[in-house]
C-alpha cells in the first residue's frame, strides 16, 4: 500500500531519491514468513520506513543529496540501517535532503527540491525534508532523520509531524555520512509521539563502532509516551525564544500549548538562557569547521565522482576539478568558511571563541535543568516559507534553526511535536521540548500529553 502511495504522489512531492521496491517487498515477505512460522516478532516488524539518504545501505544507492556520491552503492550498512533490518522494519527507500545535510529547506539537494505536502510550493524544511514530507504525504508511517542543527525538528515542525533529536551519542553515527561529527545525531520521525518512541528504541543504544557512542541504558521512551502525564512537572519557557521576529500565529499556538500544559498540571516558569543568543554564530563556525575537515575525504580517489582524469593530469588537478564539479554552492561556502576559521592565526579568534560559547550554552542548560524538568519554545520562528524565498540569502535561511541549535551544541535531547496550524496561513506549527542529556523519556511524556 505504501509503495502504491509513493507511485501515486511522489512525482509531485519528490520525497524519495531512490525507492527500493524489490528490497521492500522482499523484506515484507520475510517478516510474513517469520510470522507464519510462529516466530516472535518485535513491535515494528513489517512496518515501512523512509530512510534519509545520508545513512549507508549495502548495495543501495546512497548520495547524501550530492552529485559527489551519485551512483555510489556502499559496501556496508550503517548501524542504524542494520538495527532497522534486525527489527524487521521494511526500508522503502532513501529520502531527499540538502547536500551533506547542509540547509533548512532541502533546496540544496543536487537532485532538486522536495515539496511540502501541505502546500507543494513551500519548503518541507531541511535538511531532512524528504523524510518529513514522506510522513506528511502518508508515503511512510516512519522515517529516519539526522539533526546537526535542527534537521529533524525543523522539518517536523513545518510538516506537522513529530521529530526527535536524541541525546548526542545515543544513536550510532557509524555509517552516517559525516557533516559535523560533534553535532550530528540520527533520530526517529513519525506522525505520532508513540510511533516515534517505538522507532527510537529500535535504533538507539551503544555501538562499539562509534567512538562517541554512549554506553548507557536507553531511556524507557515507549513507556513515557504511554504515560503522557505532566502533573507536577516543572516546565521552563525559554525567554530568549519567542516574541518579536516570530510569526504571530506561531506565537499564538505556542502560548496555547503553554496554557494546555498548565491546565494539565504542569508548573510553568520563565527561564532565561542568555548565551542562547550566541548559539547561531557559534554553530556557523563549528559546523563549517568540522565539515571542511570531514569533506576532505571526497578527493576523487577513494569513491564517488572523478572528473577530468585524462591520464595526464596530476592527482591534485583531478581532485580540484572533481570538487569544483561535485559540490554545490552551500557546501563550498561552508568548506571555505571552515577552512578559514581553522587556519593558523585565526583558529583562536573563531573556532576557539565558538567553543567557549558552546561551554556557556551548556552551562545555561545546566542551570535551567537545576530548576525545571524540561524547557519549551517554538521549534521555528515561522511556518514553511515558499520554495525560492530564502534560497539566495544564506543568513535568512540560517535563522530557521535559531531555536534548535542550542541543543546540538550542548548535546541534550529535544523533540518537535505539532501544536496546531497558524491561523494566518493554515500551516503547521511545532512545539519544541528540550530535556537534559539521557532524559529523553521526558520529551515523550510531555509530547504525548500535548499532541
Ligand atoms: N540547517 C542547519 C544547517 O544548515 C542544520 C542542518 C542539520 O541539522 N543537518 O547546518
Amino acid at each position: 500500500a505504501h509503495l502504491d502511495r509513493i507511485n501515486a504522489v511522489d512525482e509531485k512531492v519528490h520525497a524519495f531519491l531512490h525507492v527500493d521496491t524489490d528490497g521492500a517487498l522482499e523484506a515484507a515477505r520475510a517478516v510474513d514468513a517469520k510470522r507464519a512460522a510462529g516466530e516472535e516478532l518485535g513491535p515494528l516488524a513489517g512496518v515501512p520506513l523512509a530512510l534519509k539518504d545520508v545513512f549507508t545501505t549495502k548495495g543501495i544507492p546512497t548520495t547524501a543529496g550530492s552529485k559527489m556520491l551519485e551512483g555510489w552503492r556502499p559496501p556496508y550498512d550503517a548501524t542504524v540501517t542494520r538495527r532497522l533490518k534486525e527489527a524487521g522494519v521494511v526500508i522503502l527507500g532513501k529520502t531527499n535532503m540538502d547536500e551533506f545535510a547542509m540547509g533548512s529547506s532541502t533546496e540544496n539537494s543536487a537532485y532538486g527540491p522536495t515539496g511540502n505536502p501541505w502546500d507543494l510550493s513551500r519548503i518541507p524544511g531541511g535538511s531532512g525534508g524528504g523524510s518529513a514530507a514522506a510522513l506528511a504525504a502518508f508515503e511512510a508511517p516512519l522515517a529516519i532523520g539526522t539533526d546537526t542543527g535542527g534537521s529533524i525538528r525543523q522539518p517536523g515542525a513545518v510538516t506537522g509531524t513529530v521529530g526527535v533529536k536524541p541525546t548526542y551519542g545515543s544513536v550510532s553515527r557509524y555509517g552516517l555520512i559525516a557533516f559535523s561529527s560533534s553535532l550530528d545525531q540520527g533520530g526517529p520521525c513519525a506522525r505520532t509521539v508513540l510511533d516515534t518512541a517505538l522507532l527510537h528504541e529500535a535504533i538507539a543504544g551503544w555501538d562499539p563502532m562509534d567512538s562517541t557512542s554512549i554506553n548507557a541504558p536507553v531511556p524507557a521512551v515507549v513507556a513515557a509516551a504511554r504515560h503522557a502525564d505532566v502533573k507536577g512537572m516543572r516546565v521552563g519557557v525559554v525567554k530568549e525564544f519567542g516574541g518579536e521576529g516570530y510569526q504571530a500565529g506561531v506565537m499564538q499556538r505556542f502560548n496555547e500549548s503553554v496554557e494546555l500544559l498548565r491546565s494539565l498540571g504542569a508548573e510553568i516558569v520563565e527561564i532565561s538562557c542568555p548565551s542562547f543568543t550566541y548559539a547561531l554564530p557559534a554553530y556557523y563556525l563549528i559546523a563549517p569547521s568540522e565539515c571542511s575537515s570531514n569533506l576532505a575525504r571526497f578527493d576523487a580517489m577513494r569513491y564517488g565522482l572523478r572528473v577530468g582524469d585524462n591520464g595526464e593530469r596530476s592527482a591534485e588537478e583531478v581532485t580540484a576539478l572533481t570538487r569544483e564539479a561535485g559540490f554545490g554552492p552551500e557546501v563550498k561556502r561552508r568548506i571555505m568558511l571552515g577552512t578559514y576559521a581553522l587556519s593558523s592565526g585565526y583558529y583562536d579568534a573563531y573556532y576557539g571563541s565558538a567553543q567557549k560559547v558552546r561551554t556557556l550554552i551548556s552551562r545555561d542548560f545546566d542551570r535551567a535543568f537545576g530548576d525545571v524538568d524540561v524547557l519549551i519554545s517554538p521549534t521555528t520562528p515561522t511556518t514553511a516559507f515558499p520554495i525560492g524565498e530564502r534560497a539566495d540569502d544564506p543568513m535568512a535561511m540560517y535563522l530557521a534553526d535559531l531555536c534548535t541549535i542550542p541543543s546540538n551544541l550542548a548535546g541534550n535531547a529535544a523533540m518537535s511535536v505539532p501544536c496546531g496550524l497558524a491561523p494566518e496561513d493554515n500551516l503547521p506549527v511545532g512545539l519544541q521540548i528540550i530535556a537534559p542529556a539521557l532524559a529523553d523519556d521526558r520529551l515523550y511524556r510531555v509530547g504525548a500529553a500535548v499532541e
